[in-house]
């Protein structure tokens, strides 16, 4: 797709999200919150749902939550608009209750057409109810920090998965706070890794070998003065 075709797609993506009436969870939203975020980008972040604020704005992360997502993507020297932002379903789970199953499944196709329109080499899950919709079965405790093929239909495409526990963890569980910046510093190295299994898989149809359950990447801490390792196709 050219990048007009990208931006095209999911804006028309989003606009059948304002409207969609596929699930209970329409009744009570105010706004629903399709996602944003550039439509070049190869980082993809994918949260769980809108809360309060974001069902208030129609944007997603954009409460405390948000605030330290913004922070933990500063902290490689990337900006909120460097990547796109969405989440696993699109309007709020009433109180904000983990979303039910047949809510996810009526949402996640959106999902899958937002990844099938940016098409990116690395997809950051943030919190358990992402990861279980790329790594069914995966342990948030024992993942995080680390990438891995996607193992379901959302993919991404001859690119990788890198899970992190979601941002309200920290806001909870002071503990996590270190642990989530301590594996945002890994995301450029993730994407690294990303871009070099795609072109292994176009070259030859093959992916460079990665164990299930291999090593951490190592933490990249950016360099001051470096410059930052860009986003864009
Ligand atoms: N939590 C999420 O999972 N997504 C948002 O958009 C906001 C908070």
């Amino acid at each position: 797709m050219t990048p007009d075709e990208r931006r095209t797609a999911l804006d028309a993506i989003a606009d059948e999200i304002r409207d969609c009436t596929r699930c209970r969870l329409h009744e009570g939203r105010t706004r629903s919150v399709p996602g944003e975020g550039s439509a070049e980008t190869e980082v993809v972040l994918v949260g769980e749902g809108p809360g309060s604020n974001e069902d208030r704005q129609g944007r997603p992360f954009v409460g405390a939550a948000g605030s330290f997502l913004t922070e933990l993507l500063g902290s490689v020297g990337w900006r909120r608009d460097d990547v796109f932002i969405t989440n696993i379903v699109k309007c709020r789970p009433p109180g904000n209750r983990d979303p039910e199953p047949d809510e996810v499944a009526a949402c996640i196709p959106y999902l899958r057409r937002q990844l099938d329109a940016i098409d990116p080499a690395l997809v950051v899950t943030l919190g358990r109810h992402s990861l279980g919709s790329f790594l069914p079965g995966a342990r948030i405790g024992q993942v995080h920090g680390t990438t891995r093929p996607g193992s379901t239909e959302l993919g991404p495409e001859a690119g990788l998965v890198f899970a992190m526990y979601h941002p309200a963890a920290a806001l909870h569980q002071g503990s996590l706070r270190q642990t989530l910046l301590d594996d945002a510093l890994a995301i450029p190295g993730a994407l690294l890794q990303a871009r070099e299994r795609r072109e292994h898989i176009a070259a030859d149809g093959q992916a460079t070998p990665m164990a299930g359950a291999g090593p951490r990447p190592p933490i990249v801490e950016p360099e001051p003065g470096t410059d930052q390792l860009t986003l864009f196709r």
